[in-house]
């Protein structure tokens, strides 16, 4: 994609506004002279894609001029300084918070995870990562930003040296795709998961399409014709949608099939019928013809209109019988709904204001329809769940992150404490039996003192000792209330 592709992608955006974009352009591809991807093409196309993305979804002008510059600092002699002298202050941010968010990875220790007992812990260790990735944060644009950069990674992933792409395509699953999902960003979290697929589980996806390559030809030519029978039914009440076959993603296809025996015949979805119309109201009424004149599946009628998914996912689902008893799945939505389900987050924030930050979207909140932003309802509550609501009191005004800091241990696993936590509410955090001996702390590589206070990032290393037990005086300095349970235990029990 070339700089044009762009250009007309941001037609939506004003002329000033669309110049901020071009001298962003003309900037990264200074910046990034002579500089070429692994796939052989120059750098400056992936900040182009990554803008491209951006500007798909009809995000503000700075945030696709952070998109083109989101590599300048990291790959180049450019600082942070420049940038913010060059596109003032927001920009620069926008820029450094991606930069941040790079550093979030799967250690190797986890990339290969199988036996059972190790796989809870894996779970935590991901969700960790995934609250992480959202505190580090400051600004909401900045995830869809990261989002946007690891799409155009995933797509050239060929690229990359063969022994990383495990390692980038299983984090894709691990954390991207589920944060698009969350985000609402069902077209991205389906792109997403597609291209990490095959690199994540190759025989497995090897197998599928093998499987599925035929039945999807015969399907597909099925609900062609279906198509036009629909259509004409709505058209004679006067309804004028828009149907679109839609073929299941393959990764969605194969967690499906997971659950319904790997028997292909039980998934109706493999190919949809969607259908788009202009109103809540036609929704329904075209939910009625259908119902009207081929038979629904008992049970298989889902309102997620009247009842929205935690994403804020809205339409109506049902499965009928269409022409010569095949089982076909129909989805109704208007075109808003059909929007959202695709942009997320983005169709309903337009940035148009100036704020992008999180805090502003959660008090917007109370002010917004319920209904329309039960997605940011999540967003707060997922974020929430970040901060021990036990330990501090949180109202959707604040900031929940700045009482956060992510420590690390030796071996890069990610622990969640509160600001001012100590080693010995580390050492609980790993584990009970760890907190219960610990002899001796090193941050960073030196011996501290146990009330030591942990900073964000720190490497924190604890001397296990098998004859130390709690001391009445950690009390003094523990901060969790997990620790300060478990050292009161102890100390009673003597
Ligand atoms: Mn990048």
């Amino acid at each position: 994609m070339g700089y044009d592709e762009l250009a007309n992608k941001i037609a939506y955006l004003s002329k000033p506004d669309q110049q901020l974009v071009r001298h962003a352009f003309l900037f990264a591809q200074k910046c990034h002279e002579g500089q070429v991807r692994n796939t052989g093409e120059p750098y400056v196309q992936h900040a182009i894609a990554a803008a491209g993305t951006i500007a798909d979804l009809h995000l503000d002008a700075k945030t696709v001029a952070a998109a083109l510059l989101h590599d300048t600092c990291e790959d180049t002699d450019l600082t942070l300084n420049d940038l913010r002298k060059e596109f003032g202050r927001e920009i620069a941010n926008l820029v450094d918070g991606v930069t941040k968010l790079s550093k979030i990875r799967i250690t190797t220790k986890w990339l290969f995870v199988k036996e059972k007992e190790q796989l809870a812990e894996y779970d935590r260790q991901i969700e960790t990562l995934r609250k992480m990735f959202v505190a580090m944060s400051s600004d909401i644009r900045v995830v869809i930003l990261k989002l946007a950069d690891r799409l155009h990674n995933m797509q050239t992933l060929d690229g990359v040296p063969k022994e990383k792409r495990y390692r980038i395509a299983k984090e894709t699953l691990a954390i991207y795709a589920p944060l698009a999902y969350r985000l609402g960003m069902g077209e991205v979290k389906g792109k997403l998961e597609d291209l990490a697929f095959p690199y994540v589980y190759p025989e497995e996806y090897a197998a599928l399409k093998k499987k599925a390559a035929g039945r999807l030809v015969e399907k597909e030519r099925y609900i062609l014709q279906f198509k036009k029978k629909i259509l004409a039914k709505l058209y004679k009440d006067g309804i004028k949608g828009q149907i679109h076959g839609r073929t299941k993603h393959m990764y969605s296809l194969w967690r499906k099939l997971q659950r319904y025996d790997n028997d292909l015949s039980h998934i109706y979805d493999l190919v949809a019928l969607r259908i788009i119309v202009n109103s809540v109201e036609e929704c329904y009424k075209a939910l009625g013809i259908i119902h009207n004149n081929w038979k629904p599946l008992v049970g298989r009628i889902k309102d997620y209109i009247a009842m929205p998914k935690p994403n804020g996912y809205r339409s109506i689902h049902t499965t009928v019988f269409g022409p010569g008893g095949e089982i076909v799945e129909i989805q109704i939505r208007s075109k808003e709904m059909h929007e959202q389900a695709e942009f997320g987050i983005a169709a309903h924030w337009h940035y148009s204001e100036k704020k992008g930050g999180i805090d502003y979207l959660l008090r917007k909140v109370s002010r917004a329809p319920k209904k329309e932003l039960v997605w940011v309802n999540e967003l707060a509550k997922w974020q929430k769940a970040v901060g021990d609501n036990k330990e501090m009191e949180s109202d959707l005004g604040m900031d929940f992150f700045s009482d956060r800091i992510f420590v690390y241990t030796p071996t890069g696993d990610v622990k969640d404490l509160p600001i001012g936590a100590t080693p010995i509410d580390f050492a609980y955090a790993v584990h009970t039996d760890l907190g219960n001996h610990v002899g001796g702390a090193k941050v960073n590589g030196k011996m501290v003192d146990l009330a030591h206070e942990l900073k964000r990032g720190d490497i924190v290393d604890i001397i296990k000792k098998k004859n130390a037990s709690p001391k009445r005086d950690w009390l003094e300095f523990a901060k969790t209330s997990l620790a300060r349970g478990k050292i009161k235990s102890q100390i009673k029990g003597k």
